[in-house]
């Protein structure tokens, strides 16, 4: 199995009323506690390589290490580019390898959205790959750790609007809007559950939820049950691992860097395993 598409897993989690984390790595050891969390669970996983972490990383070298990783793991592995801005990173994208990508266009009016969309279904298709867009749009800033973001009810997805998206530019899998925000929120998250429902009823493609740090196991459970199937999962993730390294500096003892990076990973390792958990992606074992 090993590399996979969304569109080996997400019609299968939507069968099956689950869904499949999709998890931000900017490092070696963030992609290593995914891995392995999702190896020893035995269920499928996505590793998510956001645009706006490629300057953390040699992104040819890093995909292609992920790449051979996949390939000797029991489990489908797929390797998406998260938030990809322009047509051109997304060529490039799948030229290294990714065997996934999202195009966002959700800033964009609705015609020049689904334009480029098109035109990034078009690339990616041909090489076998996997399609996600955004219709409406997700605020907050991906990376920003600090200030707090609320939802705007302006941004929110029209149901109505993501059918024809949809049937326009026969995407694989569509994020909506409906309530959450990327980083941390001002105040409790209150996700938009009739909108999800009234979204599902519109379109049989499969629904992601992004900003899903911060949201509480029943917020999640609910938005799965009316018909999300790929939670996109950083922020959090990426304060447990610092936590892990603060609590290590802490004990005052003299600190190996090594100690350092297994610290953050184990701790990073744990929470991938938990939301698994939380998403129910274990009744995809096996796939
Ligand atoms: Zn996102």
């Amino acid at each position: 199995m090993a590399i996979a598409t969304l569109r080996d897993i997400l019609p299968q989690a939507q069968a099956q009323g689950c869904a499949v984390g999709s998890f931000n790595a900017a490092d070696y050891s963030m992609a290593e506690a995914i891995l392995e969390a999702s190896a020893e669970m035995q269920v499928p996983v996505i590793v998510s390589v956001a645009e706006a972490h490629f300057r953390y990383l040699d992104v040819p070298g890093f995909v292609r290490y992920l790449r051979e990783r996949a390939a000797e793991l029991p489990i489908p592995v797929v390797i998406h580019l998260d938030h990809g801005t322009s047509l051109t990173v997304i060529r490039s994208g799948l030229e290294l390898g990714f065997s996934s990508v999202m195009i966002d266009g959700s800033a964009l009016p609705y015609a020049e959205n689904a334009a480029l969309t098109k035109e990034v279904v078009k690339a990616a298709h041909t090489l076998g790959a996997s399609v996600e867009a955004e219709l409406g749009h997700v605020g907050g800033g991906e990376g920003n750790l600090t200030e707090g973001t609320e939802a705007d009810p302006a941004n929110f997805t029209d149901p109505k609007q993501a059918a024809q998206f949809v049937e326009e530019t026969r995407v694989d899998a569509l994020a909506v809007s409906i309530g959450t925000v990327h980083g941390p929120y001002r105040g409790e998250p209150r996700l938009e559950l009739e909108l999800l429902a009234e979204i599902r009823s519109q379109t049989a493609v499969p629904l992601v939820l992004h900003g899903g740090s911060g949201l509480k196991e029943h917020d999640f459970r609910q938005a799965i049950a009316r018909g999300i199937t790929k939670v996109n999962f950083f922020t959090e993730n990426s304060l447990a691992g610092v936590e892990a390294v603060r609590e290590l500096l802490s004990r005052g003892r003299p600190v190996g860097y090594p100690d350092l990076i297994a610290s953050a990973k184990a701790r990073m390792k744990t929470v991938v395993a938990r939301q698994i958990a939380v998403f129910g992606t274990e009744n995809l074992r096996g796939l």
